[in-house]
């Protein structure tokens, strides 16, 4: 492959993905990049576009299923201080999309701002959390959001604000973009109440998801009133197993991987749990991870 010589020594290839997500399974990128600036990711996307190259922008990976076989295109992954940065304007914060979402919520606590308690745990980057709109106990990240600057997949860099911005359960109208960094509005409180409330959401999750297994939290979205969670229970699937997979004992809408699970033993969880409560409830389970293949 011939990449322009700017991009030719920074592109990696055959890079393997599977430490690179929270499942720790999957193959190898063809190609891999970490971009560290603006202009970098403007001229992969725009060379890739050109070239018809497949382009996957990895977060923290935590929400990512990747296929076994070598995954034929360009993994871009945001890094560096550009992408990591995280700084006040009165009560709103402004943060790129490669910051993990454990450091902005502590900074927004350090800071007496309030209204992202709720994310406490969820594991992930701002990228990835708005582009799913990544929520817990009925709240998500997409009605914090003020504006979302992002590059879309021409290299054209926009300023998206609340009203071009569409955020709905575990949704958003931000996939063919990148997102490079967002302002969040929050609240002014008082950082100990906040840390208090960070700490119990912490606990709640701990004790309804109880697992330090690699894994890649909820497979399923939940389909209207019921959970995916009760629905899959309630098939007796919990503690079903394929090689290395299986389905959680303590949360159904989890798998977890032993060690060396594939990525074929999960979607071999995932079609058959899939089947299962079709037939029995006539619910279609939609996945909530991401499958890169
Ligand atoms: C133990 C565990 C618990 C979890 N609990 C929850 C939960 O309670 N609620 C919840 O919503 N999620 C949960 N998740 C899922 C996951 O943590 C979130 O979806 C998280 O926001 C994903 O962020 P990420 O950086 O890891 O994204 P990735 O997994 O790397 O990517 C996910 C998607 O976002 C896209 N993306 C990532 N970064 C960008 C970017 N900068 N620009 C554009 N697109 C981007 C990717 O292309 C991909 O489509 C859990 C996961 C785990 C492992």
């Amino acid at each position: 492959m011939l990449w322009p010589k700017s991009l030719n020594k920074k592109i990696k290839t055959e890079v393997k993905l599977a430490h690179l997500t929270s499942f720790k399974v999957g193959g190898a990128a063809r190609f891999f990049f970490e971009v560290k600036n603006i202009k970098e990711l403007r001229e992969a996307l725009i060379f890739t576009k050109r070239a018809g190259i497949q382009v996957f922008i990895l977060g923290a990976g935590s929400n990512i299923l990747v296929g076994d076989s070598s995954l034929d295109g360009l993994v871009i992954k945001l890094s560096g201080k550009f992408f990591k940065r995280v700084h006040r304007k009165g009560a709103c914060l402004e943060a790129g999309g490669a910051l993990k979402l454990n450091h902005l919520i502590l900074y927004a606590k350090n800071n007496g701002l309030s209204g992202l308690e709720f994310l406490a745990g969820i594991p992930g980057t701002l990228g990835g959390a708005l582009a799913g709109n990544a929520g817990a106990w009925g709240k998500s990240i997409g009605a914090q959001v003020k504006e979302v600057r992002v590059l879309d997949y021409n290299g054209k860099l926009k300023l998206l604000s609340a009203k071009d911005l569409k955020f709905s359960y575990r949704k958003s109208n931000l996939n063919r973009h990148v997102i490079i960094s967002s302002k969040l509005k929050l609240r002014k409180g008082d950082k100990d109440a906040i840390g208090l409330r960070m700490r119990d959401y912490f606990l709640l999750r701990n004790k309804a998801q109880g697992n330090n297994l690699p894994n890649a939290g909820c497979i399923f979205k939940n389909p209207g009133k019921n959970t995916a969670g009760k629905l899959i229970d309630a098939c007796g699937l919990k503690g079903k197993a394929k090689g290395d997979a299986f389905i959680s004992k303590v949360h159904a809408n989890f798998i977890l991987n032993k060690g060396n699970a594939s990525s074929k033993d999960i979607l071999f969880l995932m079609d058959l749990t899939q089947k299962r409560v079709r037939e029995r409830f006539k619910i279609n389970l939609e996945p909530e991870i991401k499958i890169w293949k």
